[in-house]
C-alpha cells in the first residue's frame, strides 16, 4: 500500500498496561505500582490525563463514600441501594467490594490536597446525601492525575488505542495494543503481560437533543467514546447488561447536574400547571413492575418513566422549584458553586435564556441515552468476582478479569457495578491493578508473544482513512459529500439515527421493539459495510474516525442486547413496546453477549443473579 508504511512505529514493553487515564485509570496505576515494585506500569492516554476523562471539569461531589468510620452506612448498605435503583440486577459481589474499599481510596484523594467540606460541628464530611459527599472540586482531575502521574513508570499522552493484541502462543490471551499519537502520527505497539482497559463510558451512540452547532453539548464526555466496550469486543470477551442504557433527568440545554438540586437545597419538581405528578403514576407504574414501584429510594427509571408520562399527557414542561430554596442566601450560593465546580455551561444557558433561578423555575429535560457502567446504570464487560466473595460461577480467575486472560477493566468498561462514580471507579481501578500485578507475577517464564503480521496489519487498516481521503479528494473541488469516501461526522450522524430511531432513542420516545430492532441491526450492519471506506484529512479525523470504529462495535451490542432481553425492566431508560412488562420469571438474570472477530456473529445467553446480601 505504500502511502504510509514508512510511519515510524515505536514499541513500548510493559508489565502492566492501562488503556485510559481517567479515574479507574488513575486508580490502576497508582495501585499497580503499589504492589508490583518492580514493575513497568504504562497509562496510554488519547487525551492529557490532567484533565481527561468525564471529570475533567471538576466535580462538585464525590458520589460514593460509605463514611464507615462515623458508621454512617455499610458496604452490605451500598449493595441494597445499588440493587433497587436497578431493579433487581446487579453484581452484589463486585458492588461489595467496592463499597468495602471506597472510603480508603477517598481518605487518600484528601491526603493528596482535594478539599473536602467538612460539617464544622461533628468535623465529618459535609453529606450532600445518604452516598455523597460536597467537595470543592474543580481540580479533583488534576490531584488524581499526579498521583498515577508518580506512580507510572511512564504516561504516553495524546496516543488512541484503536486495537487489542492477542497472544501468538496461547489462544484468548492477551498480549498488549496498537494505537497511534493524534499529535504526530507514530504508530505504538505497546506489550504487555496484563492489560487494564479503563476508558470510559459513551455518549454520542444515541442522537442527542442538540444537533449541529451545539452537537458537543451532551450530558456525557463527548470523548467518551465506547473504547472501553470495543476493544474487549473486538477480541471476543462477554459483556453484560448493555441494554441497561441511562437516561437522565438534567436542567434542559445545559444538561446542569440535579442531584445537589434535590438532595441538599431540598428543591423538588412540578408540572406546568403546579402540581406534583408522581404520585399519578403510581398505579400505572405498580402495574408494570410490581413491588419495585414501592421501593425507597424510588428507581431512578421509575423517577423517568412518571416524568415522561406527565409530559406525554401534556402536561409538560416539567419544571425544578428552585424559587423558595434560592431565597435563602446560602443555599442559592451552594446552587451556583454546584455549577461553577463542575457545568458552567449551565449557568451560561440560564443566562442567555433570561432565568434567574430565583425568579424563574428552570426546566428540566430527560436527557438521550448513554451507555456506562458506573452510574445508575451497569453496562460493561462481563468479570471474574474478589476471590473471598464471589460466587463460583462468577470466578474464573483473578478479580475484575474478563473471559479474556490477561485483560482486566474498571470503572465504566465493567458491567454489572452501579453506582461507583468517581470514587468507586478509582476504587475499581484499584482492585484491579493489584489483581494484574498478581497475574502478571503468576505468569512465570509463559510469557504472551505478539505476532508482527497482526500489529503490521493492524498498521495498514489504522492509517487506511487518511490514504482514503488523500485518493478520494482528488474526484471533488468543493464541500464535503465525496463519491469514494465518508467523512467521520458523517458516520456518527448515521450512526446516532439509527439508534435514536430504530433501539430506543429520544426519537420514539425511548420506545422499541423487535421488528424495530431487527431492522437497526440491518442498517448498523450496512454502517459497517461503509466504514472502511471512512476519509480522515488529519490526525484528529483519524482519531473520529476510530472512535466511530469503537462506537459502531458498541452499539451493535446494545442492540443486540435490547433484542435478547424480552421484557421491559428498566421503564424510564427504554421500552420494549412487544414486550411492555418487566418479568421477573424469565428475565431476573443477566444478558451475556460475546461477539466472534472472525465471523461477526453474537452469541448470547442468560447468567443467574445470585443474591448474596439479603
Ligand atoms: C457530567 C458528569 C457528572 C458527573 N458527576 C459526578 C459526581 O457528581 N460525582 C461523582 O462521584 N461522579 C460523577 N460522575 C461520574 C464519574 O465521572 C465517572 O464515574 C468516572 O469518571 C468513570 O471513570 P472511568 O475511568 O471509567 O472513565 P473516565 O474517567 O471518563 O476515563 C476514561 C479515560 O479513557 C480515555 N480514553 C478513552 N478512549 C481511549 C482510547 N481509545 N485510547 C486511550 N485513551 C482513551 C479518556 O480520554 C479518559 O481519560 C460524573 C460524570 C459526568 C460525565
Amino acid at each position: 500500500m505504500g502511502l504510509f508504511t514508512t510511519r515510524k512505529t515505536v514499541f513500548v514493553e510493559s508489565d502492566i498496561l492501562i488503556i485510559g487515564g481517567g479515574f479507574g485509570g488513575c486508580g490502576a496505576a497508582y495501585e499497580s505500582r503499589y504492589w508490583g515494585r518492580d514493575l513497568k506500569v504504562v497509562v496510554v492516554e488519547k487525551a492529557n490525563i490532567e484533565r481527561s476523562g468525564a471529570v475533567a471539569q471538576g466535580l462538585y461531589a464525590i458520589n460514593c463514600y460509605m463514611g464507615m468510620q462515623w458508621d454512617e452506612n455499610q458496604p452490605e448498605d451500598h449493595v441494597r441501594y445499588a440493587r433497587n435503583d436497578l431493579m433487581g440486577l446487579v453484581r452484589e459481589d463486585l458492588g461489595y467490594d467496592i463499597a468495602r474499599h471506597v472510603d480508603s481510596s477517598v481518605h487518600m484523594f484528601e491526603e493528596w490536597g482535594l478539599p473536602i467540606m467538612k460539617d464544622e460541628e461533628t468535623g465529618r464530611y459535609k453529606r450532600e446525601g445518604k452516598w455523597q459527599i460536597m467537595i470543592h472540586g474543580e481540580s479533583y482531575k488534576p490531584i488524581i492525575a499526579e498521583a498515577a502521574r508518580k506512580a507510572a513508570t511512564k504516561v504516553y499522552n495524546w496516543v488512541m488505542v484503536t486495537h487489542l493484541l492477542m497472544d501468538k502462543t496461547r489462544p484468548n490471551r492477551v498480549a498488549g495494543a496498537v494505537g497511534f499519537s493524534v499529535r504526530d502520527g507514530k504508530f505504538y505497539v505497546f506489550r504487555s503481560k496484563a492489560v487494564i482497559v479503563t476508558a470510559g463510558g459513551a455518549s454520542h451512540i444515541f442522537k442527542p437533543h442538540s444537533v449541529g452547532e451545539g452537537m458537543g453539548r451532551t450530558w456525557y464526555a463527548p470523548w467518551s467514546s465506547a473504547s472501553a466496550y470495543a476493544l474487549p469486543i473486538q477480541v471476543g470477551a462477554k459483556m453484560t447488561q448493555m441494554e441497561n442504557r441511562i437516561v437522565l433527568t438534567r436542567f434542559k440545554d445545559g444538561y446542569g447536574p440535579v442531584g445537589a438540586y434535590f438532595l441538599h437545597l431540598k428543591t423538588y419538581t412540578e408540572n406546568a400547571y403546579g402540581d406534583n405528578y408522581e404520585a399519578t403514576w403510581y398505579d400505572s407504574i405498580k402495574e408494570m413492575v410490581g413491588d419495585y414501584v414501592d421501593k425507597q429510594p424510588v428507581p431512578t427509571c421509575l423517577r423517568n418513566h412518571a416524568f415522561l408520562q406527565e409530559i406525554k399527557a401534556g402536561r409538560g414542561p416539567i419544571r425544578m422549584v428552585t424559587k423558595e430554596a434560592f431565597a435563602d442566601p446560602d443555599k442559592e450560593t451552594v446552587g451556583w458553586e454546584n455549577f461553577l465546580g463542575m457545568t458552567i455551561g449551565q449557568a451560561v444557558v440560564w443566562a442567555s435564556q433570561n432565568i434567574d433561578p430565583k425568579e424563574t423555575n428552570p426546566e428540566l429535560i430527560m436527557s438521550e441515552p448513554y451507555v456506562m457502567g458506573s452510574h445508575a446504570t451497569c453496562s460493561g464487560a462481563w468479570a471474574s468476582g474478589p476471590e473471598d466473595y464471589a460466587p463460583s460461577d462468577y470466578q474464573w480467575g483473578y478479580n475484575r478479569m474478563m473471559t479474556v486472560d490477561g485483560l482486566f477493566g474498571a470503572g465504566d468498561a465493567i458491567g454489572g457495578t452501579a453506582h461507583k462514580f468517581s470514587s468507586g471507579s478509582f476504587t475499581e481501578g484499584r482492585l484491579a491493578g493489584k489483581a494484574a500485578v498478581r497475574y502478571v507475577n503468576d505468569l512465570g517464564n509463559d510469557q504472551p508473544r505478539v505476532d508482527e503480521t497482526e500489529y503490521e496489519d493492524l498498521k495498514t487498516i489504522i492509517y487506511q482513512p487518511l490514504e482514503n481521503y488523500k485518493v478520494g479528494r482528488n474526484e471533488i473541488v468543493a464541500g464535503t459529500v465525496s463519491p469514494s469516501y465518508l467523512l467521520p461526522i458523517q458516520g456518527l450522524q448515521r450512526l446516532e439515527k439509527i439508534m435514536d430511531e430504530y433501539v430506543g432513542g429520544t426519537g420514539t420516545n425511548y420506545l422499541t421493539n423487535e421488528p424495530m430492532l431487527t431492522r437497526g441491526l440491518e442498517l448498523l450492519s450496512m454502517l459497517k459495510e461503509d466504514l472502511p471506506h471512512l476519509g480522515a484529512d488529519s490526525l484528529h479525523q483519524l482519531m473520529r474516525a476510530w472512535e466511530l470504529q469503537h462506537r459502531t462495535l458498541a452499539s451493535e451490542c446494545v442492540t443486540q442486547h435490547t433484542l435478547f432481553r424480552e421484557e421491559t425492566r428498566w421503564p424510564g431508560y427504554y421500552y420494549r413496546a412487544d414486550h411492555p412488562k418487566l418479568d421477573d420469571i424469565d428475565w431476573h438474570c443477566f444478558t451475556l453477549s460475546r461477539y466472534n472477530p472472525e465471523s461477526g456473529e453474537w452469541a448470547m445467553e442468560k447468567a443467574p443473579v445470585h443474591h448474596i446480601i439479603d
